[in-house]
C-alpha cells in the first residue's frame, strides 16, 4: 500500500445530486492531471481521485460522486470541516501541457481538466463535456466564460441553449474532418473511453494521437 498522510477537509459540498466537492489545504506540488489516493482509515486501500483544481491554487480540491455500496464514497460524503482523512502523494502522468489538443470528459472524468484549466493550460484547447443533465457539467460557467466557442457542453437528457443535444460521440459524429495531427485527451467511464477512442480511431485520428485515463 503506498504511503498516506493526513490532511483535514476543509469543505465537503454537495455540488449537485450525489456529486461533492471536496477540500483540504494543499502542502504539496503537483502537475495538473494527476491523482492521489484517499482513504478515511489507515487500513482501507486508497481509492483513487484525480485532482480537480489548479496547481498554485492554495486548496485541494477533489470531485466525486456516491456510488452506492462503494466502500469509501458513501462515507466520504460524511466527512465534515475538521474531519481527518489520509491522501497518498500525487502521482500519474495523464499530462498534457501547450501543445494543441482537444479534452473529453464526462462525468467527474472533467476533474484532470478542470485541474489543467484553472492551471490557466487551456489557450490552443478545446474541450467537450458530456453528460446527462445539466447539473453534472461540473465548472461549466467557468469553462464558457474562458473559453468560448472552445468549450461544447453535451447534453443527453437535457435540451438547452448553447449546448449539444446528445452524448460527446453524437456531437463527434457531426465533425466530418476532425484534425488528425493534434492530440486527443479523454477522460470518464471505460465505456465512454472505448466508443470515443474508436469513433476518433474511425475518422482518421492516429491510436497514438489518443490519451485516456479510465475511472474505474
Ligand atoms: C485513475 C483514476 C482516477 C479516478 N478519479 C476519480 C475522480 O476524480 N472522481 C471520482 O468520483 N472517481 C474517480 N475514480 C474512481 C474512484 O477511484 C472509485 O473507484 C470510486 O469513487 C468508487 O469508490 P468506492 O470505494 O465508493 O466504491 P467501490 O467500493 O470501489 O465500489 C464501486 C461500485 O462497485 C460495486 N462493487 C464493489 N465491489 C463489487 C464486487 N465485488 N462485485 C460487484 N460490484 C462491486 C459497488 O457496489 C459500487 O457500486 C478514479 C479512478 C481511477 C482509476
Amino acid at each position: 500500500m503506498k504511503e498516506i498522510f493526513p490532511v483535514n477537509v476543509t469543505a465537503n459540498k454537495e455540488i449537485a445530486p450525489g456529486a461533492f466537492l471536496l477540500s483540504f489545504p494543499r502542502d504539496f506540488d503537483f502537475t495538473a492531471g494527476q491523482v492521489i489516493g484517499i482513504t478515511l482509515s489507515k487500513g482501507e486501500e486508497p481509492r483513487l481521485y484525480s485532482i480537480a483544481s489548479g496547481e498554485n491554487q492554495d486548496e485541494v480540491w477533489i470531485l466525486y460522486t456516491i456510488k452506492p455500496n462503494g466502500m469509501l464514497t458513501p462515507q466520504l460524503a460524511q466527512a465534515k470541516p475538521g474531519d481527518t482523512i489520509y491522501i497518498t502523494k500525487p502521482f500519474g502522468n495523464f499530462i498534457c501541457r501547450e501543445e494543441k489538443a482537444v479534452w473529453i470528459a464526462t462525468g467527474t472524468g472533467i476533474a484532470p481538466f478542470a485541474s489543467m484549466f484553472f492551471s490557466g493550460q487551456f489557450q490552443n484547447k478545446i474541450l467537450i463535456q458530456g453528460n446527462r443533465t445539466k447539473d453534472g457539467l461540473y465548472f461549466s460557467e467557468h469553462f464558457s466564460l474562458q473559453m468560448g466557442k472552445n468549450y461544447q457542453p453535451c447534453c443527453s437528457r437535457e435540451i438547452l441553449p448553447d449546448c449539444f443535444n446528445g452524448r460527446v460521440t453524437d456531437y463527434l459524429n457531426t465533425i466530418e474532418n476532425p484534425d488528425t495531427g493534434i492530440t486527443y485527451y479523454l477522460c470518464g467511464s471505460a465505456e465512454m473511453v472505448v466508443d470515443v477512442r474508436d469513433l476518433l480511431i474511425e475518422k482518421g485520428v492516429p491510436f497514438n494521437n489518443i490519451m485516456a485515463e479510465i475511472f474505474f
